[in-house]
């Protein structure tokens, strides 16, 4: 629904190019006149007065005086009026409340046209403030695994999109275009802070930040930033897909067949771990709430997959003991092959 234009410069008796000193004047003589305390009881003179001050607020802001006069001159006071939409990501110009409120008892202090033209209100409808929230905003965070395993925190820097500082979001200055964001109204900044990253956090999860958006439009509350987990490769520990780590162990071939204790690597210091007797290369030993911690407390397990290896550079003594175990042995590992293998 259109709203009714308002001339400003017709209520307070000047010409479209009045100087400021011009405009002050008529508005403090057409004040003293109209003011309800000369005018007791007088609903015709507070209305006009009301206009008076509506219209020194907005020709008396240089800023508010442009947005104004870039309606064009072709309007007459009365006509229906539909504001243009607001500029995207451009800056609403906020309302300065005066103790100029205090005067009235009720009603509004200023008309639908300059609320809707100002961004205070929507056009459609009184009350609702023309406000919208900054939109969310994605991004992702590299980490160790040891990081997730005792929690940290990181500092994250996003592009931040918001008014330009130098034309405060017009896209002009001084009468020109705007050279520091070249008449966008907007400027990109980098924007940091640090994001407190919980113990136990999974990869791919999603932390929300509230707050750290997009900005907000004509005084609306930022987005949020949706901080995406990503879990660094780690150079001994394997990620499962289940939150499992998984450790490759390497051992001699006879820790294999003989069994013993060895140390075993894990998150938080090494551990003890017996190889029973006659293991196999291959095979997986749980080491049960040793591995990462998880997001409601406890531990995953530790899959420790054994790895049977042969010294590189055998001594002497080493081979010629391998030859004699090679003599006296019957053990052939491809028996099961029948033919085929030797
Ligand atoms: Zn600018």
């Amino acid at each position: 629904m259109p709203v009714k234009f308002r001339d400003y410069y017709e209520t307070l008796g000047v010409p479209r190019d009045a100087s400021e000193s011009q405009i002050k004047q008529a508005y403090r003589k057409l004040a003293r006149k109209f003011h309800p305390d000369v005018n007791p009881g007088d609903k015709a003179a507070e209305e006009r007065f009301k206009e008076i001050n509506e219209a020194n607020e907005v020709l008396s802001d240089p800023e508010k005086r442009r947005r104004y006069d870039e309606l064009g001159a072709d309007w007459k006071a009365g006509m229906d009026f539909t504001p243009p939409p607001p500029p995207p990501g451009g800056q609403t110009v906020r309302m300065h409340v005066g103790d100029l409120g205090d005067l009235f008892t009720g009603g509004e202090r200023f008309s639908d046209f300059f609320d809707v033209l100002f961004g205070n209100r929507r056009p459609d409808g009184a009350g609702f403030a023309f406000s919208a929230r900054g939109a969310d905003v994605e991004s992702e965070v590299s980490i160790t695994l040891e990081q997730a395993h005792r929690g940290t925190s990181r500092a994250v820097t996003i592009p931040l999109e918001g008014p330009c500082p130098a034309c405060g979001g017009s896209g002009t200055k001084d009468k020109k275009t705007c050279s520091v964001c070249g008449g966008s109204g907007s400027q990109t900044r980098l924007e940091s802070f640090t994001v407190n990253i919980p113990r136990g956090v999974q990869d791919g999860s999603v932390i929300r930040v509230p707050g750290r958006g997009g900005m907000g439009l004509g005084g609306g509350p930022r987005g949020d930033l949706y901080l995406r987990i990503h879990i660094q490769p780690h150079e001994r520990f394997r990620l499962r897909d289940d939150g499992h780590l998984e450790l490759e162990l390497p051992i001699a071939p006879w820790e294999a067949v003989l069994g013993g204790e060895v140390r075993v690597p894990t998150l938080d210091g090494p551990v003890e771990m017996r190889i029973p007797p006659n293991s196999q290369g291959g095979q997986i030993l749980r080491l049960r709430s040793k591995g990462l911690a998880q997001p409601g407390g406890g531990r995953s397990d530790l899959y420790v997959r054994l790895k049977i290896v042969v010294p590189p550079k055998p001594t002497d003594k080493e081979v010629e003991l391998l030859k004699k175990l090679a003599a006296e042995s019957g053990f052939n590992p491809r028996e099961s092959w029948n033919s085929g293998g030797r």
